[in-house]
C-alpha cells in the first residue's frame, strides 16, 4: 500500500506543487495534524530548517512527514536571500515586499545569475530519515513578469527561457523546478519504503 505523507508547511503553493508532483501518493496538508505548532526556523541552512519542521510535526502523527525548506540564492548578493528568502524584506511571507527589495538590490547590475534551491526532509516518529535536494539555475529579471506561482516566481527566469516561472505556468515549472528535482529523490525513496 502507498504511504500517506503529510506536508509540514503552511504554504498552500508548496502543498499544491508537491501534491501535483506526488500525484500517485496520498499527500495531505497540515490540517491532518491536530494543533500543529508554529515551528521557528532557527537554522542557518535549508537542511537544518527542513529537519526542524519535519521532526517537530512527525512527533504528532504516525504518518510519514515531508518538509520543504527552500529559497533563492543570488550570486552577486553572495547567496542572499537564501534561507531568509521568505522574510527578506522583514515581514515573513510578504512576496511583494521581498520582490521589491530584491529589485532594489540588483538595480543597475548586469550580473543577475541566481538559483532556486530546495531541501526536503522525510521524518517519522520524531526522527529524520532522509534528505533530498534540488536546484534550478536561472537569472533575475529587471521587473516582475506574470501572475502565476508564488514568492520570487515573477522575477526568476530559468536557464534557457526568457519568461519567468510565473509566466511559464505550473506545468512547465513542475517539470524542472528545484522542488521537482528534490521530489525525484523522494519518489525513489518512497518506493523503497512503501
Ligand atoms: P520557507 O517556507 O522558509 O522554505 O521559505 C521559502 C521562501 O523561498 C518562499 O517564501 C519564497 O520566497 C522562496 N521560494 C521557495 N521556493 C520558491 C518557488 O518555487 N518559487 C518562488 N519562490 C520560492
Amino acid at each position: 500500500m502507498k504511504e500517506r505523507v503529510i506536508i509540514a508547511t503552511r504554504n498552500a503553493h508548496k502543498v499544491e506543487e508537491i501534491q501535483a508532483i506526488l500525484s500517485d501518493y496520498e499527500v495531505c496538508d497540515l490540517s491532518a495534524v491536530k494543533d500543529p505548532p508554529e515551528v521557528e526556523e532557527t537554522g542557518v541552512t535549508f537542511v537544518e530548517n527542513a529537519t526542524l519542521k519535519a521532526v517537530a510535526i512527525s512527533k504528532l502523527t504516525d504518518a510519514l512527514v515531508l518538509s520543504d525548506d527552500s529559497g533563492l540564492e543570488v550570486d552577486v548578493l553572495n547567496g542572499e536571500p537564501g534561507v531568509y528568502s521568505s522574510r527578506y524584506a522583514g515581514e515573513d511571507g510578504n512576496d511583494k515586499l521581498n520582490n521589491e527589495k530584491l529589485l532594489r538590490e540588483l538595480e543597475g547590475r548586469d550580473e543577475r545569475a541566481a538559483r532556486f534551491r530546495c531541501v526536503i526532509v522525510m521524518a517519522r516518529g520524531g526522527e529524520a530519515l532522509a534528505s533530498f535536494s534540488g536546484a534550478i539555475e536561472g537569472r533575475i529579471l529587471e521587473g516582475r513578469r506574470g501572475e502565476g506561482g508564488f514568492g520570487y516566481d515573477p522575477l526568476f527566469a530559468p536557464l534557457g527561457h526568457e519568461e519567468s516561472f510565473a509566466e511559464l505556468g505550473e506545468e512547465v515549472k513542475n517539470s524542472m523546478s528545484h522542488r521537482a528535482r528534490a521530489l525525484e529523490g523522494v519518489v525513489e525513496w518512497l518506493s523503497s519504503v512503501s
